[in-house]
């Protein structure tokens, strides 16, 4: 017997939402139709045309911060290597679910969708909130656009792929791209042109030079910097005018994303040009917060958790979300294994789905009768 949780997340893996181009309003759009008469109210806001994300509230009547569920609907593309099975097939074999997305997050998608569903259902009187996001793959644009729109959230649960174990913290990223312009000349005679190579190459290997000044994270360890590519010049006997580069910087709590991009900015000087792709914070819960232990615990207990809560190897919407919402407590939880996302023949356990959906409906409950833990997520914050 396939649960309502795995069969809709085999509707969502069947459903291409590749970024880019995303197309996420046919997931989003699905999900809105199933949760449409549970006494939600459900928005769908549009990033660009075909390109939507859900929130879905269901208020209760205590009128305080809800507890958010919160999900990416895209996926990564397909790649060029081949698949044993298509991409999109969705099949359901054993404990497998098959297909791009099923890990990377369809799985957590739809154990979210079944958990708010249940919850609806249940009529607590706590607010719930179900915020799926168009765009994370590609940098967390449809979180962006959709969290001013969220209202108050006391605590948010990620639902990415974490093999079911919780993981409190994750590194931001900040991603440069570099140029250089110079002035072409002949190669016999360089001394009439200006080298837009020679121009990167010191600024290159000036950032190699950048000094994060924070202790190594206890978690996520150090900062780090890497120029991920180069491309210059259009012959070899001709001097470059132009040279680009792009850098890809991973950042630990506690080093803000404006504050590293002004410090490159100044370390290279003005004789490249320096855009921004992708500027992300990291994020950290504390282990310690009461919300994030009793979420812990129903992690142990429900999904077999490890009991030291852990950091995650990916950035997610939390490092939009986090800061917008006023940094409350965030756990990033959910089915699959990581090391499946993004890779050839991906695929999720079943079981993990179900066992997914049963903690954000525990997760939910407790938020509903704990009133105690609620007033110390209000203190602690
Ligand atoms: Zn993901």
């Amino acid at each position: 017997v396939i649960s309502s949780a795995v069969e809709l997340a085999s509707q969502l893996v069947k459903i291409d939402t590749v970024n880019p181009p995303g197309q996420e309003a046919i997931a989003a759009r699905l999900i809105a139709d199933r949760l449409t008469g549970l006494g939600a109210a459900i928005e769908l806001h549009e990033l660009s045309p075909g390109r939507e994300s859900l929130i879905a509230r269901y208020s209760g009547n205590g009128g305080k911060p809800a507890l958010c569920l919160s999900g990416h609907l895209d996926t990564v593309p397909i790649g060029v290597a081949k698949w044993s099975r298509n991409p999109h097939c969705g099949d359901i074999e054993d404990d497998r679910l098959w297909g791009r997305g099923s890990t990377d997050m369809k799985g957590g998608i739809a154990a979210m969708v079944v958990a708010f569903e249940r919850l609806c259902r249940r009529g607590g009187d706590q607010p719930v909130l179900l915020a799926l996001t168009a765009s994370e793959e590609t940098g967390c644009q449809g979180a962006l656009s959709i969290a001013a729109k969220m209202g108050p959230v006391g605590a948010l649960v990620i639902g990415e792929p974490t093999n079911e174990d919780l993981a409190i913290a994750h590194k931001g990223v900040v991603w440069l791209r570099l140029k250089s312009l110079g002035r072409a000349a002949h190669g016999s005679k360089p001394e009439l042109g200006d080298n837009a190579i020679e121009r990167m190459i010191v600024a290159l290997t000036a950032t190699r030079k950048l000094d994060f000044k924070v202790d190594a994270h206890p978690m996520l360890g150090r900062p780090s910097s890497n120029i991920g590519t180069i491309a210059g010049g259009a012959a070899t006997n001709i001097v470059p005018d132009m040279c680009e580069a792009t850098i890809d910087i991973r950042l630990v709590p506690g080093l803000d994303v404006t504050a590293v991009m002004s410090e490159i900015k100044h370390i290279v000087g003005s004789d490249v040009e320096i855009a921004h792709i992708l500027a992300l914070n990291a994020v950290q819960s504390r282990a310690d917060h009461p919300w994030i232990a009793s979420v812990n615990a129903d992690a142990q207990r429900i999904c077999g958790a490890h009991p030291t809560p852990t950091s995650a190897s990916f950035f997610t919407d939390a490092s939009v979300l986090v800061p917008a919402l006023g940094y409350p407590p965030t756990a990033i939880i959910g089915p699959g294994n990581p090391a499946l996302a993004h890779q050839v023949d991906e695929w999720c356990s079943v079981s993990a789905i179900d066992r997914a959906a049963d903690l954000y409906e525990q997760i939910g409950l407790k938020w509903n009768l704990s009133p105690k833990c609620q007033k110390q997520i209000e203190e602690v914050r």
